[in-house]
């Protein structure tokens, strides 16, 4: 579930920064929707996509917050996935490919700059794969709390925020699963193996940030 913030001055604080990224993130070529709830973000991805059109998740617990993956099933549009239960490991390996070619992917960041840069680090690699050249449209959705100031601030946020709450989440072995911290690990199960920022949009398939004024995903 999405969480809001709560407090009118915490709303404020949070608003002043989406706005201060969403210029940021224009100038750098994205387009930018800003709105301020989850229901709200789930609406624009639905707008996004196309009649009959195939839409990739990438692993991500923001987009399954937003309950798209049972609404576009419904609406007859193939969805891949990787998540979804029951699959064997040469399904997961084959959604993760159709992810790649999706007529629109849909994913979060790990860290957000207020100067539009985009930080994922990912284990597998297919969710950065897919976010940098395949899809014929990206969409990045950003609960607020994933803004941060500089890239430091966003590296910071990728190792010692977001890895151990999903090494938690997944029943990894790491050890950031057990302390919460980043020690570099040689960990078989570690979900840190690339790092992909995006200094500016790329160039060739239209990608856009919807900006979301409440706490999403890790
Ligand atoms: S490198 Fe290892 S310890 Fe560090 S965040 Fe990644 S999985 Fe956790």
């Amino acid at each position: 579930m999405a969480r809001d913030f709560g407090s009118s001055a915490t709303k404020q604080y949070f608003t002043s920064r989406i706005k201060k990224a969403a210029k940021s993130l224009e100038a750098k070529g994205y387009e930018v929707i800003t709105v301020d709830t989850g229901d709200e973000a789930a609406q624009k991805v639905l707008d996004l996509v196309p009649e009959g059109g195939s839409v990739g998740f990438g692993g991500s617990v923001t987009t399954r917050q937003l309950d798209l993956i049972e609404t576009l099933e419904k609406k007859g549009h193939r969805v891949f996935d990787h998540w979804k239960a029951g699959l064997s490991k040469e399904e997961v390996t084959a959604v993760r490919r159709g992810q790649l070619t999706s007529d629109v992917f849909v994913l979060s960041v790990n860290a957000l700059t207020l100067d539009g840069e985009i930080v994922n680090i990912d284990g597998t690699g297919n969710r950065v794969a897919a976010s940098i050249y395949g899809p014929k449209r990206v969409v990045f959705v950003v609960g607020a709390q994933k803004i941060v100031d500089d890239l430091d601030g966003a590296f910071y946020r990728a190792k010692f925020v977001a890895a151990p709450i999903n090494s938690t989440r997944l029943n990894l072995k790491t050890p950031c699963a057990y302390t919460g911290e980043c020690n570099d690990c040689d960990s078989p199960g570690r979900i840190c193996n690339v790092t992909v920022v995006f200094d500016r949009k790329p160039t060739g398939t239209p990608m856009t940030v919807i900006l979301v004024g409440e706490e999403l995903g890790y």
